[in-house]
C-alpha cells in the first residue's frame, strides 16, 4: 500500500485518469515544462485568488509554499489554535492527503466555512469532487465544517472604475452536493492509494479523458505512437466510435473501412484521403465567390481577454480587440492595398479601432474574414459598447462573408487539409510558399500573450518595439493569406 502523501490536485488527477496520478508520481520526469499559455492561466488565477481576498478582509495567508509544507502546516495549525478568523492557503493534512483551501472562514459558534475560489463564471461539475475532499480532509483534522462555498467570476459585472470583489465574484453554496460525495471520496481514495503502491502504470489507454476536464500533462507521452493523421483527426467523430474503430486495431484514418458509420462529410474526408486526390465542388465555389462584392475588404481581428476587466464598460473574459489587419482590393484582380491599427498598450483600443474602421472601410462592397462570426461577434460588441457608432458599425455585420465556408461546406477537401479548415491547415496545401512557420508570433494564443506582456508595462522598449512588429507580421499575414485563398478559389471556379 502507498504510504506517501498526495495532494488535492492529485486526488483531481486520479479522478480524471488513474495513470495520470501514477504517472505524476513517478515519472515526473515526462512532464514537460510549463508553456507561456499555462502559465498565463497560473498567473491570472493567481489575480483572482488575491482579489478574492479582499472580499474576506483581515484573513492571515499562509506564505510558505509547496517545498515548506512542513512550516506550512505548523503554521496553519498554529493559526486555528490561536483563534485566526480567516485563514487562507491554510495547509491541512489527513488520511496522508494534503489540501491548502483558498479561505478558510471561522463562525461565532466556532464551525468553519470553506470556500473555494475559482476562475470559472459557473459552478462546473469538477467543482464538487475538487471541494468535497477538502472537506473530507478538513473534517478529518477536527474542524467542524458548516458550509461549503465555490467563489465563481460574476459573468454579469461591468467594470466601472477600480473592480469591488463583491460585485465581481458570486458566491453558491454546494454543502449539500460536497455532502453527497463523502462516500465516493473515501472509496476513491483507497483505489488511489491501492494503485500507487503498485511498481507499474495502470494500462489505460488514450481517450476523451486525457482532456477532460482537464488537459492532461502526460498527453505527449500517452499520444505519442498515434499517426499523424489518425482516427483522432477525423472532424466530429463520437469518441465512442473512436474507441470501435481503436478496438478494431485501427489508428490511421486511411485504414477505417469504408462501411464504418460515418456522415457524409466524413465519408467525403476518407474518399479524400484514401485517394490522395482533392474532391472540388466547383458550382458551390463559384456561389461563394459571386456572393462576394468588390471593393472587398479582408478583416482580421487579435483580441484578449482577461479574467479581471482592463477597461470601464468591459466584462469579464469579453474579448478586447487590439489589432485590425485590413487589406483593401478594389476590384478584381486589382493591387491590394494594406493598412493596420495596433493598440498603444496603455489606453483602450477600442475607440481608435472603431474610428480606423469607420474610416477606412468604405460604405460599399463586402468584409471578408475567416470563421467570420468572430468578427461579427467582436464587431457587435462594439457597437453595443460605444453606441455612438452603432449604426456604422452594425452596417459592416451585415456585408462580412466568410472565406471559410467552402472549405467548412466541403465544398473543397484537399489531402493535405487533414479534416480540418482552419486557415492554418488550409493554407500551405493551396498556397505553399507561405506560411506560419518561423513566425516570431504564429498563433492567435501567442498573439493575445504577447499583448498582455506589452500590458504589463514591464518591457524595455526595444522588446516593445520587438512585439509590434511580430505582431504586425502574424495579423497581416492572415488577411494577406485571405486575399491569395480568393485568388486561388476564383482561379479554380
Ligand atoms: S494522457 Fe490520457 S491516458 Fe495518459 S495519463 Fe493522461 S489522461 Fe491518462
Amino acid at each position: 500500500m502507498f504510504t506517501r502523501r498526495i495532494s488535492k490536485s492529485q486526488f483531481m488527477m486520479g479522478l480524471q485518469c488513474h495513470k495520470r496520478l501514477w504517472l505524476y508520481n513517478y515519472r515526473k520526469d515526462l512532464i514537460p515544462p510549463v508553456d507561456p499559455a499555462r502559465q498565463h492561466i497560473f498567473d491570472q488565477g493567481h489575480e483572482i485568488g488575491a482579489l478574492a481576498r479582499e472580499y474576506f478582509k483581515g484573513g492571515r495567508l499562509v506564505a510558505a509554499d509547496y517545498k515548506q509544507l512542513p512550516r506550512a502546516i505548523e503554521e496553519t495549525r498554529k493559526l486555528i489554535k490561536t483563534g485566526a478568523k480567516i485563514i487562507y492557503e491554510g495547509a491541512v493534512v489527513f488520511n496522508n492527503v494534503l489540501v491548502r483551501p483558498d479561505i478558510l472562514k471561522k463562525n461565532p459558534d466556532g464551525d468553519w466555512d470553506l470556500i473555494e475560489v475559482k476562475s470559472t463564471t459557473a459552478v462546473k461539475d469538477e467543482h464538487y469532487p475538487d471541494t468535497a475532499i477538502q472537506k473530507y480532509v478538513l473534517e478529518g483534522a477536527g474542524l467542524k465544517i458548516r458550509k461549503v462555498w465555490l467563489m465563481h467570476i460574476n459573468n454579469q459585472f461591468v467594470k466601472n472604475g477600480p473592480i469591488p470583489p463583491k460585485d465581481f465574484f458570486t458566491k453558491q453554496d454546494i454543502t449539500g452536493e460536497t455532502a453527497d460525495l463523502k462516500a465516493a471520496i473515501v472509496r476513491n481514495l483507497e483505489k488511489f492509494m491501492e494503485m500507487l503502491g503498485r511498481s507499474r502504470a495502470p494500462g489505460i489507454g488514450i481517450g476523451r479523458h486525457c482532456s477532460t476536464p482537464y488537459e492532461c500533462e502526460f498527453c505527449g507521452h500517452c499520444w505519442k505512437g498515434i499517426p499523424e493523421y489518425s482516427i483522432y483527426d477525423i472532424p466530429r467523430l463520437k469518441w465512442e466510435q473512436k474507441n470501435t474503430l481503436k478496438a478494431m486495431g485501427i489508428l490511421r484514418f486511411r485504414d477505417v473501412p469504408e462501411d464504418f458509420p460515418l456522415n457524409d462529410g466524413q465519408l467525403l474526408c476518407l474518399q479524400v484521403e484514401k485517394t490522395r486526390k482533392a474532391v472540388i465542388n466547383k458550382p458551390a465555389i463559384a456561389a461563394f465567390i459571386n456572393g462576394v462584392k468588390y471593393p472587398l475588404y479582408y478583416i482580421d481581428f487579435e483580441t484578449i481577454m482577461p479574467a479581471m476587466p482592463l477597461y470601464d464598460g468591459s466584462r469579464p473574459y469579453q474579448q478586447i480587440p487590439f489589432q485590425l489587419s485590413l487589406h483593401i482590393q478594389p476590384k478584381p484582380g486589382a493591387a491590394v492595398r494594406h493598412l493596420e491599427y495596433l493598440g498603444d498598450a496603455k489606453t483602450d483600443p477600442r475607440p481608435e479601432l472603431i474610428t480606423f474602421m469607420l474610416k477606412n472601410i468604405s460604405p460599399e462592397g463586402s468584409l471578408l474574414a475567416y470563421s467570420a462570426s468572430f468578427e461579427a461577434t467582436r464587431i457587435k460588441e462594439l457597437a453595443n459598447d460605444f453606441p455612438a457608432y452603432n449604426s456604422g458599425l452594425l452596417g459592416f455585420t451585415k456585408r462580412i462573408n466568410d472565406l471559410m465556408k467552402p472549405f467548412q461546406t466541403r465544398a473543397y477537401v484537399h489531402p493535405h487539409f487533414q479534416g480540418r479548415y482552419s486557415i492554418k491547415k488550409i493554407l500551405p496545401a493551396l498556397i505553399p510558399d507561405m506560411t506560419y512557420e518561423g513566425l516570431a508570433i504564429g498563433n492567435g494564443g501567442d498573439a493575445q500573450l504577447a499583448y498582455l506582456d506589452m500590458l504589463s508595462g514591464k518591457l524595455p522598449p526595444a522588446e516593445m518595439e520587438g512585439i509590434r512588429t511580430a505582431l504586425k507580421i502574424y495579423c497581416g499575414q492572415d488577411t494577406l493569406a485571405m486575399v491569395r485563398i480568393l485568388e486561388h478559389l476564383q482561379k479554380i471556379a
